[in-house]
């Protein structure tokens, strides 16, 4: 199994999960951070420190498409292992429906 990022990190994106991650798994877009599935060791630490609660275990339902959506962009995207300021307006994204479709970018963040 693996933990993935969902869409409630889109726009969020406040980093707390990079800094516990033991083996340095997450990748960086311009809005969103997603992890490496066949570098995560399953540990499960990072999932309560995400504030937006946008870390899963791919053993919830329907997380398919998440586990090939956090392959995909890692693969493309540079790695980020250290925490970094979130956006000021982070809080107003939280929990709002549809981000995917309005306010995702395929477009890599600038990594670490
Ligand atoms: S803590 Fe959660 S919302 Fe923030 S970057 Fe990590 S996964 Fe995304
Ligand atoms: S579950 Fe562990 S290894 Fe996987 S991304 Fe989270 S902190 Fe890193």
């Amino acid at each position: 199994m693996t933990y993935v990022v969902t869409d409630n990190c889109i726009r969020c994106k406040y980093t707390d999960c990079v800094e516990v991650c033991p083996v340095d798994c997450f990748y960086e877009g311009e809005n969103m951070l997603v992890i490496h599935p066949d570098e995560c060791i399953d540990c499960g630490v990072c999932e309560p420190e995400c504030p937006a609660e946008a870390i899963k275990p791919d053993t919830e339902p329907d997380m398919e498409t998440w586990v090939e959506f956090n392959r995909k962009f890692s693969e493309a995207w540079p790695n980020l292992t250290t925490r970094r300021d979130h956006p000021e307006d982070a809080e107003k994204f939280d929990g709002m429906e549809g981000k995917l479709e309005t306010h995702f970018s395929e477009a890599p963040g600038e990594g670490d």
